[in-house]
């Protein structure tokens, strides 16, 4: 992946196409990514490709959203914060594991 290329694409986008229609394509890819994933969930159907082409979508879309909303510092601030939290969550599967050789599903 092109990261420069990706800005460049995204900014140009949001520069001739607006920022209302961002947004609204930005949801539009997530509730698509949403479909295949249940299906895949629910009815155990093979949709590993419609997952990965839905799945650059919403990471497109995602980037457009970091630079609607000017968020791209505060965003990876709040995951360096999550990860941490899981990081001490899963601490106690990590200790159940090695007490009782069980980890879930
Ligand atoms: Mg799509």
């Amino acid at each position: 992946m092109n990261i420069e290329k990706l800005h460049q694409l995204c900014g140009e986008t949001l520069k001739f196409l607006g920022r209302n229609y961002q947004i609204y394509l930005a949801v539009e890819e997530m509730a698509e990514l949403q479909k295949e994933l249940l299906k895949d969930a629910n009815r155990g159907r093979s949709v590993r490709d419609e997952i990965i082409e839905e799945t650059a979508d919403v990471m497109i879309m995602l980037e457009q959203l970091m630079n609607i909303y000017q968020m791209r510092q505060e965003v990876t601030s709040r995951i360096d914060e999550k990860l941490a939290r899981l990081d001490e969550r899963l601490e106690y599967y990590r200790k159940k594991e090695v007490e009782d050789g069980v980890v879930g599903n």
